[in-house]
């Protein structure tokens, strides 16, 4: 007998993140219905599965009714602004979607009988208390600061994503993503990933926030959706932290990034925003024994082919 071909939404498929879990799921043999109405995301994401016999996309934003035809076995619910530049900018849609969005992205698994994973976010954890950060800590968010509208709605759909598992016994998942960077990322997005390469390309002034103390875990991206794949095909409904653990301060990584492009650029120092977290780690123990996953592109090997991308786009 032919084995049936598993059907996935991806909200939020034309991201960074989006786009590139999409790709493995067609790598594996999955159907996809992309959903994105390009608030960050971009079509160059996704271009290239155009003719895609098992891919399907729709504009739409998540937070209005999503209406589909065909049966559907997981829901991937990635929609969102998730640099901080861009959720300072788009505060309400940013509270809509993870809230709206959420609720709508739930829905749609409830009515397919769909398995849910939520990204969320290591921002769930505010500026920690706690390091490394561990899954059951509750965090310590500001929630009407600038980065509010980002963390509580985040926040608030993990809430939801466990009542809906709690009262409607919905399938869910939930991963809590720490910094992730790789190709597509957007050269103006604001995070300090492409931030520094772009100005590193071009020999402009490197802006490191602060004194630069402030610390980061870098995870390349394809470790992540593995990780996130993993934890999606697993039996485990509580959060889950998927990053990489190796620490580095904001300052170390604008040294590493200058001698990664071979550039002339400078170190200048620039206001820390408010509530910017001072140190952030996962710890990933749970991931290692639950999903047997750990990250293996080191930050050099992860940032060779990074830069290359940024490169064509400067
Ligand atoms: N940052 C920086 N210079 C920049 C952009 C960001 O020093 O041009 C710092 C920022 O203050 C933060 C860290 O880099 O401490 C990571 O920022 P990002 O916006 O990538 O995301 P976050 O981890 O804060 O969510």
């Amino acid at each position: 007998m032919k084995k049936k071909q598993p059907a996935s939404v991806v909200t939020g498929a034309a991201g960074f993140l989006g786009s590139h879990l999409t790709d493995l799921l067609l790598a594996r043999g999955h159907k996809v219905i992309g959903i994105d109405n390009f608030v960050t995301g971009t079509v160059d994401n996704i271009s290239h599965l155009g003719g895609n016999p098992r891919f399907k996309f729709i504009q739409q934003d998540v937070s209005e009714f999503i209406f589909l035809n065909e049966p559907v076995d997981y829901v991937w619910h990635f929609a969102s602004p998730a640099s901080p530049v861009d959720y300072l900018e788009l505060p309400i849609q940013t509270l809509k979607v993870g809230s709206l969005g959420t609720h709508k992205a739930l829905g749609l698994a409830k009515n397919k009988r769909a398995r849910f994973l939520l990204a969320s976010t290591s921002e769930i954890y505010g500026d920690p208390l706690v390091h490394p950060q561990t899954e059951d800590y509750w965090g310590n968010v500001n929630p009407i600061g600038p980065r509010g509208c980002y963390d509580e709605a985040k926040r608030f759909a993990e809430a939801m994503t466990m009542a809906y598992h709690r009262e409607h016994g919905v399938e869910t998942r939930i991963v809590r993503i720490f910094n992730t960077y790789g190709p597509r990322m957007r050269l103006n997005d604001g995070r300090v990933v492409p931030s520094f390469i772009s100005q590193a390309l071009q020999n402009k002034p490197v802006t490191v926030f602060g004194k630069g103390l402030q610390t980061r875990s870098f995870c390349f991206v394809s470790d992540l959706i593995e990780g996130i794949f993993r934890l999606m095909m697993s039996l485990y409904n509580q959060p889950m932290n998927i990053g990489n653990p190796s620490e580095l301060t904001v300052l170390e990584f604008a040294r590493e990034i200058i001698r990664a492009t071979g550039s002339r650029s400078k170190i200048v120092f620039k206001p820390l925003p408010q509530d910017d977290p001072k140190q952030r780690q996962p710890d990933i123990a749970r991931a290692k024994k639950i999903l047997r996953w750990a990250p293996k592109v080191p930050l050099d090997r992860g940032l060779t082919d990074t830069i290359a991308y940024f490169r064509t786009k400067i």
